[in-house]
């Protein structure tokens, strides 16, 4: 339902947790992040409830510093509100965490072909679907990012915005969208993702639009956006007007 990615200089769990309490407004059912620290270690927290639950949680059991990090609240489509199939889902042993808004239509089919294969699941979402085969295709890919997602991205059907981040890249998050909303907020040596710019606008007003279809990787000094298949694609700068 809401969606926040950071990758700067500073701590984002705070900057995520802002973030998620930002976008509350949409309304959620469960809330969670993911960061990972200076030793490029993965590291995620996920309530069903309110982001006060989630809060309590990340008091009671520390998840550490992180400079890059995932925050997501979800309104379950798929698999009960509960903390299992609250975001983030996990993959290719835990080094890897994906968010996702909206339904991925073909996730029966692609379930089905990655158990198969042998890949385990532990929710019962649609989401965990695109993440597990993330992770398949992270291995194909011997280790890059974006083209693994972009594969992803080419075999899900449905609406989605999903962005995914794996302990080998600490400094990238990658995003993608379908027929829902994904928008990149442009800062000074750090950079954002939201499922709308509420979720970053408390620190920049430079914002960048993301066409259907494409496919966003973001560092501390970069951006690059392309379709599914690479290409690279024209984004268009905007200023946002917010009076809050
Ligand atoms: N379909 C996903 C789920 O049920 C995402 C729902 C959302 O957009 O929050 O977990």
């Amino acid at each position: 339902c809401g969606i926040v990615g950071y990758v700067g200089p500073r701590q984002s769990q705070d900057i995520l947790l802002a973030g998620l309490a930002r976008l509350e407004y949409r309304g959620y059912d469960s809330a969670g992040i993911a960061v990972i620290d200076g030793d490029g270690a993965l590291h995620s927290a996920k309530k069903a409830g309110k982001l006060a639950r989630l809060r309590e949680e990340l008091d009671a059991r520390p998840i550490g510093t992180g400079t890059t990090g995932i925050g997501h609240t979800r309104w379950a489509t798929h698999g009960g509100p509960t903390d299992l199939n609250a975001h983030p889902h996990l993959a290719d042993d835990d080094r890897l965490a994906v968010i996702h808004n909206g339904i991925i239509e073909n996730f029966s089919e692609l379930k089905a072909e990655l158990v198969a294969e042998g890949h385990g699941f532990r929710s019962q979402t649609d989401t965990e679907v695109a993440a597990v085969l993330l992770g398949r295709e992270y291995r194909a890919a011997g280790g890059d990012l974006v083209a693994a997602f972009r594969a992803v991205a080419r075999r899900l059907e449905g609406a989605f915005t999903l962005l995914a981040m794996h302990e080998d890249h600490p400094g990238l998050v990658v995003g993608a969208r379908r027929n829902s909303p994904l928008v990149i907020g442009l800062g000074e040596g750090e950079n954002f993702l939201g499922s709308d710019v509420a979720a970053f606008v408390e620190h920049t007003r430079k914002a960048l639009a993301i066409g259907q279809d494409q496919i966003v990787a973001i560092t501390p000094d970069g951006v690059t956006v392309t379709d599914f298949d690479g290409n690279d694609v024209e984004t268009s700068p905007f200023e946002v007007m917010w009076d809050a």
